[in-house]
């Protein structure tokens, strides 16, 4: 999904380097002590937050945790960036960079869960490799994350879902948690689950939400 640009976004995170990692050299490791008030609570990440409801949600909700958008479009970095000014949100980071280099900027095994929601599917067999499910990517979120870390995969898309199972399970993750209609599950995980802007979209249109936790076992 690629939105459509936005002046006053790119401005924004010019104006906030404290906030906004912008483009950094994948060669140079973040020091994120520098970059968190209190580096020893727990580490999320979110891969590709779009505007971000998700996270800064998150981030308003734990705020005994800290949490990195990693968001490819400098337009989506801008809207998050909207709101943790808004809701003030010491404990949100964000990252305006490629996830193919997501092992480049964090330590090894530093964060404990890695959300993919609603990830672009790219149905066609030749863009296998840019699903943020295939085996490069599994493989460098398994450095990043600590060893009893989990990945937590929403989507409406049952072709990505497949694949996502198919290469995990390939990988060989564990699931920890399956469910082909995420909306309709039992009472306490829906109380826990946040909506992304796209669920909230596809679920009001009626579409059924997959999703996974899976985690790389040791
Ligand atoms: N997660 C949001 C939601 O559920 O509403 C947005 C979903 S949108 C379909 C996918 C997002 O992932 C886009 O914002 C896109 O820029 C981002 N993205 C795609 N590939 C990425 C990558 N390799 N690294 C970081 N972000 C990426």
């Amino acid at each position: 999904m690629r939105l459509r640009n936005k002046p006053w976004a790119v401005k924004l995170v010019q104006e906030h380097p404290e906030s906004v990692i912008d483009r950094p050299d994948p060669t140079q490791k973040i020091d994120w002590s520098k970059r968190f008030a209190d580096i020893s609570k727990p580490l999320e990440i979110e891969v590709g937050p779009g505007k971000g409801k998700f996270i800064t949600t998150m981030a308003e909700k734990h705020p005994e945790k800290n949490f990195v958008a990693l968001e490819l479009q400098m337009t989506a970095a801008g809207i998050i960036l909207r709101s943790k000014l808004a809701q003030n949100l010491p404990n949100l980071q964000i990252l305006c960079a490629d996830a193919a280099n997501i092992d480049c900027f964090f330590k090894k095994h530093s964060a404990n869960t890695i959300y993919l929601n609603f990830s672009d599917p790219w149905p066609k067999t030749r863009h296998e490799k840019r699903r943020l499910t295939y085996k490069t990517f599994l493989q460098k979120y398994q450095t990043v994350l600590q060893e009893n870390g989990q990945i937590q995969f929403k989507t409406d898309n049952a072709g990505l879902f497949a694949y996502s199972l198919q290469s995990m399970n390939n990988y060989g993750m564990h699931f920890d948690f399956v469910t082909v209609d995420l909306h309709n599950e039992k009472e306490d995980i829906l109380t826990s689950n946040i909506e992304t802007e796209y669920e909230h979209k596809f679920a009001s249109q009626g579409n059924p939400i997959y999703a996974l936790h899976a985690d790389f076992g040791v």
